[in-house]
Order: C-alpha cells, then sequence, then structure tokens
C-alpha cells in the first residue's frame, strides 16, 4: 500500500477541529501519489463533501480546462485543500482549523514530493509561504520553500472559483497557469542539505595571548 494511502485512511478519522462533526466525508484529494505538480485549493464544498472529492464543482470544472491547456488531465496531478473538511455553509477556514489540519498537508507534500506546489487563492498561498502578503501581490511569482522537509517550488495562483466571477482575474490565472509547464522543466529542487551536528573542537587557550582571548570576550 502506497504511504499515501496509508496517511489517507488515518486521515479518514480525523477528529482534530469542529468541522468533522459537520462533514459527511474528509476530503484528502485526489490524483497521482507521485505527481510532480500539485495544487492546494481552501476546503471542500458541498459537492466535493458529497463526492469525497476535491474540485468537482464549477471551479474544478476550470481548473480542468486550464489542465487540458497545458496537456495535463487531473490524473496527472495531486489536488487537495488546505482543509480537509467542509466549513459550515462554505465560510472561510478558521485559523484554529487551519492550525489542526495543516500537518496533514505538510506530510501529504512529503510523500508525494512534488517539483511545484501551485497554490489557490489567499489562504493556501499564506498558508505555504509562512507570509502574510495576498494573492493579488504574489500571484504568477514562484518562490522556493521548504514544505514537509522538501524544498519545492512554490506558485501562487488566483483561486479558479474566484476567476470564474472575474473575466480580468481569468486572463491573469490563464497566463499564470501557461508558466506551469516551464517551472516544471526546471527539474527536481535541490534537496535539503542535512546540517551535520555541530561538534565543537575541544577549546585549547594555549595559544590565544591575554589581549586576544579579551577581544574574544573570553574573560
Ligand atoms: N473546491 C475545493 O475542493 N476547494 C476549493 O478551494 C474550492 C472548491
Amino acid at each position: 500500500m502506497h504511504a499515501l494511502a496509508v496517511l489517507q485512511s488515518e486521515v479518514a478519522g480525523c477528529t482534530r477541529c469542529r468541522l468533522s462533526q459537520g462533514r459527511t466525508q474528509v476530503v484528502f484529494g485526489s490524483g497521482s501519489p507521485d505527481a510532480e505538480l500539485m495544487f492546494v485549493g481552501e476546503a471542500p464544498g458541498f459537492h466535493e463533501d458529497q463526492q469525497g472529492v476535491p474540485f468537482v464543482g464549477q471551479a474544478g470544472k476550470l481548473l480542468e480546462r486550464l489542465l487540458a491547456g497545458i496537456g495535463l488531465i487531473r490524473e496527472d496531478v495531486f489536488i487537495c485543500n488546505v482543509l480537509k473538511c467542509r466549513p459550515p455553509g462554505n465560510r472561510d477556514p478558521q485559523q484554529d482549523e487551519i492550525d489542526a489540519c495543516e500537518s496533514h498537508l505538510f506530510k501529504q507534500v512529503e510523500l508525494i514530493q512534488p517539483q511545484v506546489v501551485a497554490t489557490l487563492g489567499n489562504f493556501a498561498t499564506k498558508l505555504l509561504s509562512g507570509r502574510p502578503l495576498g494573492i493579488t501581490r504574489v500571484h504568477g511569482q514562484e518562490q522556493e520553500a521548504v514544505l514537509g522537509g522538501r524544498r519545492v517550488l512554490l506558485y501562487p495562483l488566483y483561486h479558479p472559483a474566484a476567476a470564474l466571477y472575474t473575466p480580468a482575474m481569468l486572463k491573469v490565472l490563464e497566463a499564470d497557469f501557461a508558466r506551469l509547464p516551464e517551472l516544471l522543466g526546471r527539474g527536481a529542487p535541490e534537496p535539503v542539505p542535512e546540517v551535520p551536528p555541530l561538534v565543537l573542537p575541544a577549546f585549547d587557550d594555549r595559544h590565544v595571548s591575554e589581549p586576544d582571548a579579551v577581544q574574544l570576550g573570553l574573560f
């Protein structure tokens, strides 16, 4: 069994936050467990909660159209959300829910080992970049990040649900999306170097004259 499938069965019973009480099921994510490209949206909506699959509504149709434009289908990539359970009435995720859920996402990145993680909208972008800058400021600007102990290229995009209603935003999303093949073509980012344990040599002060020692702040 793939490690991602093991994680999925663990997360299926998650009760870390209040959203577990109102959900039909956990929406873990779907696609290739070995994807080079991963998409992270916000949270499941009504249809996702019913079907257990992310991005199955209108926003999902747009995501599939954008993927087709770069020669991909959803089975080629991995699609998931910051929150794995549906917030009631599709309200915004709350910070304590994000805090409770984020390690599921980090573990997914660790197991899938994508080259590029495309964040869809503000919630995923702020969480994964660790910065408060909104999507309007940072969309289309790739940046290296260490996620789940791995170096990845983070690529913020407008959320397809927002682009559905704003033609100007859709144009920008399409243009940003068209750069994905180039980003994927850069290959895997360098692995995070293992930091060797800091071994300090035993201090030998025989060759340090007193003024030097004073300068070094030893006395
Ligand atoms: N569907 C999802 O799965 N996530 C979103 O963020 C929006 C729609």
